[in-house]
């Protein structure tokens, strides 16, 4: 049974946990809504790929959950570049977090920003004026932030996509580009403005550039009939010797071969040095003037990482167990983008992937059941599905199972798993009615600039 938010309740240490200690003396008389007393309480942090999973797989177990998230709602980020690229609204790849959990007696969300987290005390601190938040089980599920190395003119000159904002951000970005370029009588400047730069040729930079190629040549060309649209152009600039690294040499080649039939210009072994005022400075000295500049060259684990004290990997990443908690706080899990643990594929680390998050999450969530019952924990053990990325609107590469697809068969089946993972019937049918629009008509719906005049 939920209890009410208003419901002030003393914390009482949770009989039922063995061998975590639950600190009594520490734990503030906090206000704490739909928390009960009496059963173990297990707060997580992040309500994405991991923390949803975890919260669902703990719905029949007897304890409380609370789910914390600065936003109300959960992405689905793997269709964000279609937000960014006017291919989708960005409610069709969100769903309130409190609608998701409604069915789920033993679980109450908060939105809240998670500043940081004292483990020695087991507390969740969410900021200035709020109580912390007491927990017996921790799940750490905060995700990833963009990643720029330390180069600050990076950051500020650059855009992401990291979530709804930044592909919001992103497509005013794009459209505005075009504004101006219609309004811009000088021709070197409108070929600036004209000129997208998307760094990193990893997945979202691919998926970036194929949706950007194909919104400018079908869509925008009819938008601008004044503006000659071979003027534009989408530069995908990668700093190693290939595209699409993680995926077979076969599947590199053909993405490669589809984009540049795009007209998309892969630049390979071109390292960023800096950008300033729409300027792309390589390391070769090489200078690129572009209107749009997106960063899709690096991600790291989300800053809540580097406020535990704990023991950091690559990409600022969290050193976990096996069995996916912390070797000094056994009751904390950390679990998707932000944890590091080795074993994929033998001894690589385990991508930055929404499967690895959700199976991460489960795992988590039954490690936390076995402990209550006083069994022992279980290592992660990874279901591989495999890896897919979509080049356009009829195109995509497929590597699982040893299969490697390219092309409209695979990019059904990414359309097919898409549209499983995504949350929300109103979602997939919005998703579904827009891809089908798209698909036909060449059409997008959501070309509109918004929040500025
Ligand atoms: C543009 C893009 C495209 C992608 N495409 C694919 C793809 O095609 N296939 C694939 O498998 N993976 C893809 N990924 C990666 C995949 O989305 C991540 O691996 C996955 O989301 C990780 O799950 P997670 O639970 O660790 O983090 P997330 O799903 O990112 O969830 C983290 C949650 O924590 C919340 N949060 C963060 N910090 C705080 C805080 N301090 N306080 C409170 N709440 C906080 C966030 O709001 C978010 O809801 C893509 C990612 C991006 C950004």
């Amino acid at each position: 049974m939920k209890s009410s938010t208003t419901d002030t309740t003393t914390l009482e240490p949770s009989s039922s946990v063995p061998a975590v200690e639950t600190q009594e003396g520490s734990l503030p008389q906090a206000s704490m809504p739909a928390i009960r007393t009496g059963r173990p309480r297990v707060v997580i942090v992040g309500a994405g790929f991991g923390g949803l999973n975890a919260a669902r797989a703990l719905a029949k177990a007897d304890v409380d959950v609370l789910l914390l998230d600065h936003n109300n709602y959960h992405g689905f980020w793997p269709l964000l570049y279609q937000v960014a690229t006017a291919g989708l609204e960005k409610e069709a790849i969100a769903y309130p977090v409190r609608a998701i959990l409604r069915r789920q007696s033993n679980a109450d969300f908060r939105m809240a920003h998670v500043e940081s987290v004292d483990l020695d005390k087991r507390l969740v601190l969410t900021g200035t004026g709020s109580q912390p938040i007491p927990y017996d089980y921790l799940i750490l599920a905060a995700g990833s932030a963009d990643n720029y190395f330390g180069n600050n003119a990076l950051a500020r000159n650059t855009l992401g996509l990291k979530d709804l904002s930044d592909a919001e951000t992103l497509r005013n970005h794009v459209l505005g580009a075009f504004e101006r370029a219609a309004a811009e009588p000088d021709p070197e400047t409108r070929r600036s403005l004209l000129t997208f730069v998307i760094i990193g040729g990893g997945p979202t930079g691919v998926e970036m550039a194929g949706a950007l190629s194909e919104l400018f040549r079908h869509v925008l060309r009819k938008d601008y009939p004044t503006l000659d649209i071979g003027q534009t152009s989408i530069l995908l600039l990668e700093a190693s010797d290939r595209i699409l690294a993680a995926f077979p040499e076969s599947l590199q080649r053909a993405a490669k071969r589809k984009l540049i039939r795009m007209g998309v210009q892969i630049k390979l072994g071109m390292a960023v040095e800096s950008v300033e005022d729409g300027t792309v400075s390589l390391k070769d000295g090489s200078q690129i003037h572009a209107g749009t500049v997106v960063w899709a060259a690096g991600v790291r684990s989300s800053m809540l990482a580097d406020t535990l004290g704990a023991e950091q990997a690559r990409n600022a990443r969290v050193k976990i167990l096996p069995t996916l908690n912390l070797a000094q706080h056994p009751e904390v899990f950390v679990v998707g983008d932000m944890a590091y643990l080795e074993g994929y594929k033998g001894k690589d680390a385990y991508p930055m992937v929404a499967q690895v998050a959700i199976q991460q999450g489960k795992r988590a969530a039954r490690n936390i059941i076995s402990h209550i019952a006083g069994r022992s924990l279980a290592s992660f053990r990874y279901f591989d599905y495999g890896t897919m990325a979509t080049i356009g609107r009829s195109s995509a590469i497929f590597d699982a199972f040893g299969i490697h697809l390219s092309g409209r068969l695979a990019w059904l089946g990414w359309l097919f798993i898409h549209i499983i993972y995504l949350i929300g019937f109103r979602n997939r049918v919005i998703v579904l009615f827009n891809w089908a629009v798209n698909y036909f008509t060449y059409e997008r719906g959501v070309r509109l600039i918004t929040g500025g005049k």
